[in-house]
């Protein structure tokens, strides 16, 4: 199975049935899903529906390459909505709503030698990376988990088991803030710099991915992945779907009477286009036509919509994700991407 496979479009809302649900630690579950059709890739999360309005993302724990049913495994926060709701109320056989799988904290290759590095909750993403090239990859794997103490570490057998599995080709270091204190940046630089030419992927507190950033490029890194935990804001599940969008953006479009604008978009193999003006975001345009255009928050802050310009010229309303290096290389967020020029192209 290639990567082009497990990225078919999905779009729509997704209704998926929980088969199980799994302690993990005293504060942590997995939600394990009855799910044999979905495709995502390593690293991916899902955005799902929270009773009473909203909507939190979590990233998928499993792999897509080791037949294992799809699991998210979510940390409670302390006076969370989300979390409060998935560990304590989701129970097997609940039917819950999600958006497709999204994301770009995905490896390129699972070929490549990775260095992960996690705290807490930010092992799930990591785990699914570290599971997909270890089972369908050539890559090699180290591991840096950061917790509080022994009982705070999500997947300590299952790391056990892949670190006995794969002798030579994973390796895990953890560290405990109850033994070791807070990882400072010398720590962190004896622990990362030797790994400085590997592909990273940060997910955890942002301290903690602020100082393996910095030493990793102090180090001469070159390639650094974070995916940054936050709880969305709007209700994207009460935002326009593709097909009602349709509607109301071309009577919004009508309204602002911005300079026409045409879209194409390169989505997963087929070419697509949209009528859009200055005023209507890429990802509204295309959505309006029916493009089955990936995206989650709209905000700005997630990453699921990331595209690059390949013709043309955006300007950004808002991004929390996309680095300088990104933009350089014409990445932009197709949630807040205004057109500045009359034709612009996008490949997904
Ligand atoms: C791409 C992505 C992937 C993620 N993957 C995971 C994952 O795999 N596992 C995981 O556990 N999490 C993950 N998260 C984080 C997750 O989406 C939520 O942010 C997290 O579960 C907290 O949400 P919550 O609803 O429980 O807390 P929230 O309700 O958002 O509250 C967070 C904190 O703020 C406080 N708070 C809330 N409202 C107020 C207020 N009005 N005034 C003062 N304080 C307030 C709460 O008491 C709580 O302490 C991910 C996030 C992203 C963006």
């Amino acid at each position: 199975m290639t990567s082009a496979d497990l990225a078919e479009p999905v779009t729509g809302v997704l209704t998926l049935r929980v088969s199980e649900v799994v302690r993990e630690t005293a504060d942590a579950v997995s939600i394990v899903l009855n799910a044999p059709e979905l495709r995502y890739l390593p690293g991916q999360f899902l955005t799902l529906r929270i009773p009473g309005g909203g909507a939190r993302c979590y990233s998928l724990a499993s792999s897509p390459y080791t037949g294992e049913p799809p699991r998210v495994t979510v940390k409670k926060v302390p006076g969370g909505a989300g979390s409060g709701w998935v560990c304590e109320e989701i129970r097997a056989g609940d039917v819950l709503e999600c958006l497709p799988p999204a994301g770009t904290f995905t490896p390129a290759s699972l070929d490549e030698d990775v260095l992960l590095l996690a705290g807490g909750s930010g092992i799930t993403p990591c785990l699914s990376i570290a599971r997909s090239v270890l089972a369908a990859g050539t890559g090699t794997v180290t591991l840096v988990y950061a917790n509080r103490d022994q009982d705070s570490v999500i997947f300590r057998d299952a790391l056990w088991g892949l670190a006995e599995e794969h002798p030579g080709r994973f390796a895990v270091v953890h560290w405990l803030e109850i033994l070791q204190g807070l990882p400072t940046r010398q720590a962190l630089a004896a622990l990362l710099a030797p790994y400085a030419t590997r592909t990273a992927y940060l997910c955890g507190p942002q301290p903690l991915m602020d100082g393996a950033e910095d030493v990793l490029r102090e180090a001469g890194a070159t390639a650094v992945h974070r995916e940054r935990y936050f709880s969305l804001s709007g209700d994207v599940f009460d935002m326009p779907t593709p097909a009602s969008a349709s509607a109301s953006a071309s009577a919004s479009a009508s309204a602002s009477a911005g300079s026409s604008v045409t879209v194409t978009a390169e989505l997963y193999g087929q070419t697509h286009q949209a009528a859009g003006d200055e005023h209507t975001p890429l990802l509204d345009a295309l959505l309006a036509a029916g493009v089955p255009a990936p995206y989650s928050c709209r905000e700005g802050a997630c990453a699921a919509c990331t595209c690059r310009v390949v013709e043309g010229a955006v300007t950004l309303r808002h991004n929390e994700v996309l680095d300088a290096e990104d933009l350089a290389e014409g990445y932009t967020l197709a949630c807040q991407a205004l057109p500045t020029t009359g034709r612009v192209r996008v490949e997904y």
